[in-house]
């Protein structure tokens, strides 16, 4: 067995795993109540005292909640996780549980863009700086490293696709006492385990594969008892960004199909990505599996990745053309999706969200879904020797 199958077995086994349930039930309950009640004031008291561990309110603690929080952490080798109700609840939260005004954060450039922003508007107006490291620069991310607050990473970043050496930047940070936080929703724990590599805290936008079937919105950040029990106890009850029972059992239907559902996106986006390397209108292909080997640490790739085209192709017409990849955001489902570069930039100039995310206006993403890669491959060629020959 290979150390992608072990992986593998590790992740099919976390996400089976159940508590018994009532009537034996093979699909957990949703637990969808508000608040739990006391059969007497002791009993009442006790649990406010912090005595006895139960459920009272349901922005707190709920079973459905909890058990894919326990889900999670098991997937990413951490000791506790925390659910959301949306990716960014989680990456807001856990950023302000640790930060205060004056502090600087330092990130790795080619943020998911929305985590940009928020650095540049809310955490800005709360007096707390963000400065932005290459984090394929080890010696720059190690100058930059002192007097910070947080280090965020991703990787691969969005829409660029660089991978990091995370086991050496996280070293570089613990060297320096700074945190360090990670955006694992592109591979997930399936194909990579940051907490396994030193890093303090992972999150996700569980919206994506996570859930895996674009019917939900949901976050997550998984780390040590210590961390998670500080984010539970500053930010969790005050912002509130709780995830809910349904959602919940949403993700938790989505994880038990996880480990098949990301070695179907990887080899299907490998066969599109090879193919388009391939391709006369094509310049380029960021995608980290297309390499000789993977990165230290990363043991398998996703279905999302982007593609700049040569000059003078046409892509509107080439969006246009397209049938099986839908024009939209987000990713993760079982649908293949496209997103031209240009039109993010043009929402992202808006007047409180500038953004210069240093991505090629040539540049589209895609998500490769489950349909099949050879008819996705002849939707996509379709689509794209018709821009080639509506050349502007
Ligand atoms: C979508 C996304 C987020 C935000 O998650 P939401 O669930 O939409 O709030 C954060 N990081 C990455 C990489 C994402 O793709």
């Amino acid at each position: 067995m290979n150390d992608a199958d072990d992986v593998f077995a590790q992740a099919s086994l976390a996400v089976a795993h159940d508590e018994a349930n009532a009537f034996d039930a093979v699909v957990p309950p949703i637990v969808q109540t508000s608040l739990f009640t006391f059969s007497t004031y002791a009993e009442m008291e006790e649990t406010y005292r912090g005595l006895k561990v139960r459920p009272t309110y349901s922005r707190g603690l709920n079973p459905t909640v909890r058990m894919f929080e326990e889900k999670l952490a098991e997937l990413e080798g951490a000791e506790d996780a925390l659910g959301f109700g949306s990716g960014m609840a989680a990456i807001s939260s856990t950023i302000l549980t640790f930060v205060k005004p004056g502090d600087r954060i330092l990130c790795v450039k080619h943020l998911y863009p929305d985590t940009y922003r928020l650095n540049q508007t809310l955490l800005k107006r709360f007096g707390i700086s963000a400065t932005y490291v290459d984090g394929r620069d080890e010696d720059a991310v190690a100058k930059a490293l002192p007097g910070a607050a947080l280090f965020y990473m991703e990787s691969p970043t969005s829409w660029t696709f660089e991978t990091h050496d995370i086991r050496t930047l996280a070293a570089l940070a613990k060297h320096h006492g700074v945190l360090t936080v990670i955006d694992n929703s592109w591979a997930t724990p399936v194909f990579q385990r940051p907490i396994t590599m030193g890093v303090d805290l992972v999150l996700h936008s569980a919206s994506k594969y996570l859930g895996g079937h674009s019917d939900v919105v949901a976050g997550a950040v998984a780390g040590s008892k210590a961390l998670i029990g500080q984010i539970r106890s500053a930010t969790l009850p005050y912002l509130g960004g709780k995830l809910s029972p349904f959602d919940a059992w949403l993700l938790i239907r989505g994880l038990r199909t996880l480990p098949i559902r990301m070695k179907a996106h990887e080899a299907a986006a490998l066969s599109v990505a090879r193919r388009l390397a391939a391709h006369d209108a094509v310049e380029s292909v960021e995608h980290p599996g297309l390499g000789n080997q993977l990165p230290d640490g990363l043991t398998g790739t996703s279905g999302l990745f982007s593609f700049v085209f040569k000059p003078g192709i046409d892509i509107p017409a080439f969006a246009d053309k397209l049938r099986l990849f839908k024009l939209g955001v987000s990713w993760g489902g079982h649908e293949s999706l496209v997103v031209p570069a240009e039109v993010v930039r043009k929402q992202a100039a808006g007047p409180n969200s500038a953004i210069d995310f240093g991505v090629d206006p040539r540049c589209v993403r895609l998500h490769v879904g489950l349909e099949g890669a050879d008819v996705l491959w002849s939707d996509l060629a379709g689509a794209v020797d018709f821009a080639a020959r509506s050349q502007t």
